[in-house]
């Protein structure tokens, strides 16, 4: 007998930056500020609930607990992938993540964050910030207490369908009008270098100056990454990244198309398009997890997909 797909329900948060495009991907948002849509998590500030089946109502950190084995019976004391959707009407702050060893140190046992972006759609001539133009540590201490932003970030062009992968220590924000899918390690720590002197609620959102010059590299070195593409029959794989927490695909699918979940388990994210997998009905929204031992998993219709897995 095949194993059972576990479909989940999304998690919405609204935010300051937040707009109503999620709607594009058939959610039923709470208001026209909902910036994040988090599609796969079991982090505790939004676990998300399985949708049907077996575990109907189970949240997904209780079916990691007590069903190792749909998750290839990996170690670890937590779920440790977090899928989200993010549309920015605004600017987003300015922020950091810490890696591992610092955030376990500093900020009660938690992962780090490595996370990497597949823009869904952004407008005509739009930017983002990845990185900074300072030229060492004392560069950056100096840019950031003299607010020198415009000289300190790195803004460069941006389209649907580019990929970046943020490491710790890298500068990053998304700019208003873009909406992506995001792939990170299960953590929820930033660090807001700059928050464009808003406010929320009447006041600013806190800053995290000094930890954020903590982890900051500099100089900021670019990455840059192989995409391999396979064909298969009625199917196109790219594999965006393959980095020590993540590997990430993206499939676009047109017609019969058997893909084969060998890994210990795979998320799993429809992007555009509607078909089925085994029978099942799925569309632009869904997300899902795929368990360990699936197998071949046929898929029909018109589809792109967003994949993650671990090693
Ligand atoms: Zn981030």
């Amino acid at each position: 007998m095949q194993k059972e797909i576990i479909f989940l329900n999304p998690i919405f948060k609204e935010t300051i930056w937040g707009g109503d495009k999620l709607k594009r991907f058939g959610y039923d948002i709470p208001s026209d500020k909902t910036g994040e849509c988090w599609g796969i998590s079991a982090h505790k500030n939004g676990d998300c609930t399985v949708r049907g089946g077996s575990f109907d109502g189970m949240h997904l950190s209780e079916l990691w607990d007590t069903h190792r084995e749909l998750f290839g019976n990996c170690e670890g004391d937590r779920f440790p992938l977090l899928i989200k959707i993010i549309d920015a009407r605004d600017d987003l702050s300015i922020q950091v993540h810490p890696d591992d060893r610092y955030a376990s140190r500093n900020e009660n046992g938690s992962l780090g964050k490595t996370e990497c972006w597949y823009i869904l759609d952004c407008p005509e001539d739009a930017a983002i910030i990845i990185g900074h133009n300072a030229a060492n540590k004392k560069e950056v201490n100096d840019m950031i207490m003299n607010k020198r932003w415009r000289e300190f970030v790195r803004e460069i062009p941006v389209h649907k369908g580019d990929f970046f992968q943020i490491e710790p220590g890298c500068v990053h924000a998304i700019k208003g009008g873009t909406m992506l899918l995001e792939t990170q390690q299960s953590s929820d720590i930033t660090y807001r270098v700059y928050d464009y002197d808003r406010l929320s609620d009447g006041k600013p959102r806190e800053l995290h100056i000094e930890k954020s010059i903590d982890v900051i590299t500099a100089p900021f070195e670019e990455n840059s990454y192989d995409v391999t593409i396979s064909f298969g029959l009625n199917y196109t794989s790219e594999k965006l990244i393959e980095c020590p927490y993540y590997s990430v695909e993206k499939f676009k699918i047109n017609g019969r198309a058997q893909i084969a979940q060998q890994y210990r388990f795979m998320n799993i994210s429809v992007i555009d398009g509607q078909g089925t997998i085994d029978n099942t009905p799925i569309k632009k929204g869904d997300n899902f997890i795929l368990p360990g031992g699936y197998g071949i998993a046929e898929f029909d219709g018109s589809m792109q997909l967003i994949t993650s897995y671990i090693k």
